[in-house]
């Protein structure tokens, strides 16, 4: 059993991982500072609904991880198993210790197929889809599409890039028009949730959508069980916030037939249940909603190893996850250890953009309590960002921090409104961020 020892380690090579090395060799060049990543490859995995959607390729979202360990960083191409934050020591799956002096731990998110019956089986064949698993296949899908309900889900539990399991169904709203198949298609979306987003003036955006592309959305709708054969999707109902229904056609071709009352905005078709093509039949207590596509984002958690560590919040709305000072991003249990991204508790969401923000955080700190200082940077607000693209050449910039408070990039909002889906953003989103992400992020700028 081979001990090594690092000044300081890192545990993940993603967005995180890497970034937080690169700052911290911008830093200060002398640290020694090891990451620990199992894989060979590092994706830019915001760009997954633009090759769900047809609009990239996966190969050039993709890149190999020893290109992108920063110059003078060591790289431990290993597993991580468990944690001793008592030893300041990390034991690898070859057995193999690692002792450090600071840790950061940026494992990100795990995907639990086994979260929802019949997901594991149907993931990847009958229409059964994610972005999040495997973009291509999505894209395999959607192209091959030739009508019928297009049924769009996210889990209950908490998902790295909340928006993205609605990005996909814009752009194929988008693509059903352009392919003239409109009138043959329902377009579904089904969630635990109560509103489409809850930063204003983003919802109000995203339902001009919502309508133009005639999306039924069903709220408070958690799904449990998929039976890929007969394709059919099984939910449960979840109480919402007035004990009601929220049920949005937004289609005057099928809400005609409809038993309706409105239950917020007047403005909008608000109906019961229906027997139009694409309702929900109730089956002893749960709901069945057919469809001929199914896109999903698994149901996520912190990593099961992880939870087992003493860094993870024992119990409690976030437990498994790790707990972390919500301002500084220093473990709540230990001051020489640090979460960035994914895999920490904060209540925001996770995303690349909010780690764009974290990792200097992290990176001050850490100096600091080497310059025998407190810990005492408190600058991370919950700056999250979701590039909303709502059609093949626009995209909005929702942009938000703790709270759900609006909070817009100074300089971009100078320039265009980024509440408002528009060319120059997708511009922004297609060639801009992804060149940002490899070539200042991943290098270690903090801009
Ligand atoms: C479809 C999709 C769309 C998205 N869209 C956007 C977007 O538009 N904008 C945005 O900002 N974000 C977006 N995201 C989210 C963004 O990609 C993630 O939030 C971000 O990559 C998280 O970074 P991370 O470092 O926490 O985790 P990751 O980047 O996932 O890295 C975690 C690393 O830890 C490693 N690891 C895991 N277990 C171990 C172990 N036991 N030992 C050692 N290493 C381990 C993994 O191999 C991995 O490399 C999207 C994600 C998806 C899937």
């Amino acid at each position: 059993m081979a001990n090594k020892r690092h000044q300081i380690l890192v545990i993940g090579g993603g967005t995180g991982g890497v970034m937080v090395a690169a700052q911290l060799k911008r830093a200060r060049g002398g640290l020694d500072i090891a990451i620990i990543e199992p894989s060979e490859t590092h994706a830019y995995q915001p760009a997954w609904t633009l090759v769900g959607s047809g609009l990239m390729d996966l190969d050039s979202t993709i890149k190999p991880e020893k290109r992108l360990i920063p110059s003078g960083v060591s790289w431990i191409k290993e597993r991580v198993e468990d944690i001793d934050p008592d030893k300041n020591a990390v034991k690898l799956e070859s057995g193999d210790t690692v002792e450090y002096e600071y840790l950061i731990v940026a494992a990100g998110i795990q995907m639990n197929l086994d979260g929802i019956e019949g997901l594991k089986e149907s993931l990847g064949t009958h229409g059964v889809c994610s972005n999040y698993v495997d973009p291509e296949y999505t894209w395999e899908v959607i192209r091959n599409f030739k009508g019928g309900n297009a049924l769009f889900t996210q889990p209950s539990t908490p998902i790295k890039c909340p928006g993205a399991p609605q990005k996909i169904m814009y752009l194929m709203g988008d693509y059903i028009k352009s392919k003239n198949i409109e009138e043959y298609t329902n377009l579904i979306f089904a969630t635990p949730g109560t509103v489409i987003f809850g930063v204003q003036p983003f919802r109000d955006e995203l339902e001009r959508y919502l309508i133009k592309y005639h999306v039924k959305q069903r709220y408070g709708y958690k799904l449990v069980k998929i039976d890929g054969e007969n394709r059919e999707a099984y939910y449960e109902r979840l109480e919402l916030p007035n004990g009601g229904d929220r049920y949005v056609v937004n289609d005057e071709r099928n809400a005609a037939g409809c038993m309706g009352f409105v239950w917020e905005d007047g403005a909008r078709h608000v109906v019961q249940e229906t027997n139009s093509p694409f309702h929900a039949e109730k089956k002893g207590t749960q709901y069945v909603i057919k469809y001929d596509l199914l896109h999903l984002a698994p149901p996520q958690s912190a990593p099961t190893w992880f939870q087992k560590t003493k860094l993870a919040n024992p119990d409690g709305v976030n437990q498994g996850w790790m707990g972390v000072d919500k301002h500084s991003m220093q473990s709540k249990y230990y001051s020489n250890v640090f979460g960035v991204g994914d895999i920490t508790d904060l209540p925001t969401a996770r995303t690349g953009a909010a780690i764009r923000k974290q990792a200097p955080v992290v990176v001050n700190n850490i100096t600091r309590l080497m310059d025998g200082k407190e810990a005492d940077c408190k600058n991370y607000k919950g700056y999250s960002s979701c590039p909303l693209v709502v059609s093949h050449n626009k995209m909005l910039l929702a942009e938000f921090g703790y709270d759900g408070a609006r909070m817009s990039d100074p300089i971009l909002s100078k320039f265009f409104n980024t509440g408002h889906a528009s060319y120059p953003m997708w511009i922004l989103k297609r060639y801009g961020l992804p060149f940002m992400y490899w070539n200042m992020m991943l290098k270690g700028y903090n801009f």
